[in-house]
């Protein structure tokens, strides 16, 4: 696996895979590296011949300088991790090369992206919108993979992709789990066995949600009675809980409505904010 942090040699690399015919695929991430990551990883393999996986934590999407700096890191590890699973180059700049000086432009994706989590952690989406952006630039991936985890970002990007005409084939993958179902996410070190197994109830939640919503009449008493649930469970602090449509991410009132429904949740247990969503309609 080659390594770099610097964009010549960057580019060389990138350049030689091209001239090779090679399909590129990326996959972003702060690092800290899981199954979920590696499920992105393995995705890319069978969809690409160049996998490049890229790891910044990138100041510009922390609403909170705290949160910014306990951002968990471990690059030796994922330096490991990726060598095994056969990535062809790993590329992990500093922020002075990503950021010489901060940016002037904004990016805003509307409606979009004023709602949960860009409601909630100001200015997150405009730095994730600039990131996604340099990497797309930068790389001129063919195809690029993306967690359904973090669905609005998802959705997000999927216009970004179509707004500004990249030649990019985005790539969503359904979420990694741990066998109690808790979404697998790098904050999840920072949570005690204790904080673990309270944390697997919002899954609980989001499954039983999806078994029963057939039989509730509006989006509203749905919501109630998994806050409920949720209510129950000792250690668990529900932030927010909602129905959207999954491509416009718009709230919505009657579960009968065509085309897909998302339930989407953030909580936090044990002062770490963790997020999840199910498909309730697909
Ligand atoms: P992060 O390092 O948290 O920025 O995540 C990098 C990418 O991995 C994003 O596209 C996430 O949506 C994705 N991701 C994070 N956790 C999971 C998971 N449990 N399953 C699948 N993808 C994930």
């Amino acid at each position: 696996m080659y390594h770099t942090n610097e964009l010549t040699s960057l580019e060389e690399e990138l350049s030689k895979a091209s001239k090779k015919g090679m399909k590129i695929g990326l996959v972003p991430t702060m690092g800290a590296l899981h199954d979920g990551h590696m499920e992105l990883i393995k995705q890319a393999r069978t969809h690409t011949e160049y996998v490049i996986v890229s790891i910044f934590i990138n100041p510009l999407q922390f609403n909170q300088t705290d949160d910014f700096l306990n951002y968990p890191s471990n690059p030796k590890k994922d330096y490991n991790k990726l060598k095994n699973a056969e990535v062809d180059l790993l590329f992990s700049p500093d922020a002075k090369l990503i950021y010489p000086k901060k940016p002037s432009v904004k990016i805003d994706f509307g409606s979009i992206s004023k709602n949960l989590e860009g409601a909630l952690r100001l200015g997150h989406f405009e730095g994730v919108g600039i990131i996604v952006m340099k990497l797309f630039n930068l790389i001129k991936p063919n195809f690029a993979f993306f967690g359904l985890k973090d669905l609005q970002q998802y959705v997000l990007i999927k216009n970004l992709i179509k707004e500004f005409s990249y030649p990019i084939k985005l790539i969503g993958v359904p979420t990694v789990r741990e066998e109690n179902g808790l979404a697998l996410s790098s904050r999840n070190v920072h949570l005690s066995p204790t904080g673990l197994t309270i944390a697997s109830q919002i899954y609980k939640g989001l499954v039983w949600a999806k078994n029963n919503f057939e039989s509730l009449q509006s989006a509203q008493i749905l919501v109630l009675k998994l806050k409920n649930f949720y209510n129950k469970q000792k250690g668990l602090s529900i932030e927010y809980c909602e129905i959207l449509n999954s491509n416009t991410f718009k709230p919505i009132k009657s579960l009968q409505v065509k085309g897909r429904i998302t339930l989407c949740v953030a909580a936090y247990v044990e002062g770490v904010r963790l997020i999840d969503n199910i498909f309730l309609k697909e």
